[in-house]
């Protein structure tokens, strides 16, 4: 068969591909800890499930508007609004499956060919592959670990061009779990400012954050900067509902909402019903007390791997604010990214995410959202493979 040359450019997400891998290697019975999926071990909080019970047994079966519910859309503005200081109304927001569809449909609806998008490195591994599948090119920032994995205005600069149409923004970060502060942001729309750049901020951890540290979202800073930007959240991290699939995107363009809107009714139509009315328990506060729980649990366990992690020889770790990953430095062990990974899940049945998934070698992810016997147990096999090696 001959395939078409878009879909042949594209790569497998390789965080999905090693979860996947660890799970069928765990089904064949073999020993195998998992610290690859970015994905909550928790259940989905009681409530949300009884009101997906409850829309089921009501027979909210059927179509619904392709965008979401009004009901849903005003839950979300109203979080946004309560929670982020961000000043959308209903009809700027659209709900999709999960917010890998609402980046994929913003893509579409934004990048043409030779358009160019800006991505700081290390990146969640489908930002290129979505760009590259629209005609678009990414180009990188290189952070660096110093510097917190953060791009500073200077570095912004430098990497615009006549063809920069987009800049991608994730805080917290995956795979990093860096948060950029209020001041940093402030100081990257001072470069912003004097361009055409649209933003995309990736949200989808701004529950995740420890210590108090707070967050920011870069549209709350201004008008202007909440005029540039589209903002994507949504339920799978923050709530553990990943396999709910919802996420959303937000802007003012209201043109764009519309087109969004436009190609969803061409392919998708709308994300289930039952996930939109359990969804606005998820959003409306209901959850909050199960939101706190979790993120206490994952403090504790970022801690804890943190320290166990920092005692392994030849490792070394920063302290992420906020999501629920290690980016693990490597660069004293003699093998690359991939090497390591593989060999550490044939020798420990340890399965980790190299850091050329998302750009960068002498790094591997680490996520803690699993339980901390599981984190014990998985360090002290790595402590075991690096002595070993
Ligand atoms: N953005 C980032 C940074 C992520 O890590 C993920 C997790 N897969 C997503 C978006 C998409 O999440 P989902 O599609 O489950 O909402
Ligand atoms: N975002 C998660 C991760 O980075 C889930 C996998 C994916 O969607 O790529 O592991």
């Amino acid at each position: 068969m001959k395939y078409s040359q878009r879909i042949s450019t594209l790569g497998e997400s390789l965080t999905i591909a090693i979860s996947s891998l660890a799970r069928d290697l765990k089904a064949q019975g073999k020993d195998i800890l998992s610290f690859s999926a970015g994905e909550p071990d928790f259940d989905t909080p009681k409530i949300i499930k009884d009101e997906a019970i409850r829309a089921i047994n009501s027979g909210f079966t059927k179509y619904t508007q392709v965008g979401g519910i009004n009901e849903l859309l005003v839950a979300i503005s109203d979080k946004l609004k309560i929670q982020n200081n961000l000043n959308y109304e209903p009809n700027e927001i659209i709900v999709s499956n999960g917010a890998k569809h609402s980046l994929f449909n913003v893509f579409a609806a934004l990048v043409d060919s030779g358009d160019e998008v800006i991505i700081p490195s290390p990146y969640w591994v489908t930002y290129p592959e979505l760009v590259g599948y629209f005609g678009g090119k990414s180009v990188f920032i290189e952070t660096d670990e110093d510097d917190d994995f953060k791009i500073n205005p200077n570095q912004l600069k430098s990497a615009i061009t006549s063809k920069t149409k987009i800049l991608i923004l994730t805080s917290p970060s995956n795979p990093t779990g860096m948060v950029y502060s209020k001041d940093e942001l402030l100081a990257l729309y001072d470069v912003i400012k004097d361009t055409d750049i649209i933003v995309i901020s990736d949200e989808i951890y701004e529950r995740l954050v420890y210590d108090n540290a707070g967050f920011t979202s870069i549209g709350s800073i201004n008008d202007d900067m909440l005029n540039r930007t589209i903002t994507i959240n949504g339920l799978s991290k923050s709530v553990a509902m990943t396999g709910w699939r919802m996420g959303y995107a937000a802007s003012k363009d209201k043109t764009l909402i519309k087109m969004l809107n436009n190609l969803q009714s061409q392919s998708t139509s709308n994300i289930n019903s039952i996930t939109q009315k359990a969804s606005i328990f998820a959003l409306n506060g209901d959850a909050n007390m199960d939101i706190d729980n979790f993120v206490s649990a994952f403090s504790e366990r970022r801690n804890l791997a943190h320290k166990l992690i920092n005692n392994v020889k030849l490792l070394d770790v920063r302290l992420p604010q906020g999501a629920f990953y290690l980016f693990i430095n490597i660069k004293k062990v003699n093998l690359d990214s991939m090497a390591f990974c593989k060999d550490l899940l044939e020798k420990e049945g340890v399965a980790l995410v190299p850091g050329i998934a998302f750009g960068v070698d002498g790094y591997v992810r680490f996520s803690f959202a699993c339980s901390e016997e599981q984190i014990k147990d998985g360090i002290k096999r790595i402590d075991r493979y690096i002595a070993n090696l």
